[in-house]
């Protein structure tokens, strides 16, 4: 028995026959210590609601309920894990409600009351696209507080990176500029069973009240994308199907037109995001 009175996870996976899916991306993580950690870094959970996506055999959903959270929404795609989720719903009664399905396709609010927080350990490429949604709600602030995910590595570096790194490009901007994002955690492979190519990183997000700087989303998106697809490129050349007089609005923004985009930091690409909209409308 574990510290929660439900069986150790290795247990769970014999009694249901919880094989690990490749095409689901399944690589679940069997050392509940390791996903307490992992809720802990969630943040204070009481009072919160937690979505969860992938719970899987329900490591990390035993971690955070044992947390504290108010009241867990996990959504799986794989119909297999339900009796196992069930049992911890049993658990826990009244805190844990299990949608089988896609998490790219359900739409979780009806289901959850504020605050809200995000955990999960995904699918490396769903999480990717869910985060990118997170973070482009139709209005700003979004529907959650937080969210703690697990990602490839490389893409958490990506998260987080600054000017002049070669991680640094789009993600990291459109992250940056809506959330404060840290890394708080890395795992190695033999953290997961089975043990993934690459190693991890738990990322925790806070979304900022408003974005740090004023800046029109589409149009940012516009010229950090036209910037970062040619990110060798000097900014007046990649950027130059944007606007005609484009190196006069680099310069308004204080940007010299013969830099990279590497180099240009989030606040300079707002005032050039703001200079655009400006000189568009103008
Ligand atoms: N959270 C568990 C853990 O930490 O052990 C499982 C992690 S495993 C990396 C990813 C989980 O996400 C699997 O249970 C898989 O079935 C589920 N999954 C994959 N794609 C999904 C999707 N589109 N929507 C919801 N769940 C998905």
């Amino acid at each position: 028995m574990s510290i929660d009175g439900l069986p150790p996870l290795r247990e769970v996976i014999a009694n249901h026959d919880l094989r690990a899916k490749k095409q689901l991306g399944q690589n679940f993580l069997l050392d509940l210590n390791l996903t307490a950690k992992i809720a802990r870094q969630a943040g204070d959970l009481t009072g919160c609601d937690v979505l969860e996506i992938g719970p899987g055999p329900g490591g990390l959903t035993r971690g955070l309920l044992a947390e504290g959270a108010r009241h867990v929404l996990a959504i799986e795609k794989d119909a297999r894990a339900l009796p196992a989720l069930a049992e911890i719903a049993a658990r826990y009664p009244g805190r844990l409600t299990v949608i089988n399905g896609d998490a790219l396709q359900i739409d979780p609010l009806a289901h959850l009351t504020p605050p809200i927080r995000i955990a999960a350990n995904l699918p490396y490429n769903v999480g990717t696209e869910l985060l990118i949604r997170w973070l482009t709600p139709a209005a700003w602030p979004p529907f959650w507080q937080s969210l703690t995910l697990m990602f490839q590595k490389e893409v958490a570096e990506r998260i987080v990176a600054k000017p002049g790194s070669k991680a640094y490009g789009r993600l990291a901007l459109l992250a940056q500029w809506r959330a404060e994002a840290r890394i708080v955690m890395s795992l190695p492979p033999e953290a997961f069973v089975p043990a993934p190519k690459v190693h991890s990183a738990v990322v925790h997000l806070t979304a900022l009240p408003e974005p740090r700087y004023p800046a029109d989303p589409a149009v940012l998106s516009q010229v950090t994308g036209a910037a970062f697809n040619q990110r060798r490129k000097m900014l007046r050349a990649a950027l130059k199907g944007l606007h005609p007089q484009i190196e006069a609005l680099l310069e308004a923004a204080a940007i010299p037109p013969t830099a990279r985009a590497e180099e240009i930091d989030l606040e300079r690409f707002c005032a050039l995001a703001r200079k655009l909209a400006t000189a568009r409308t103008g």
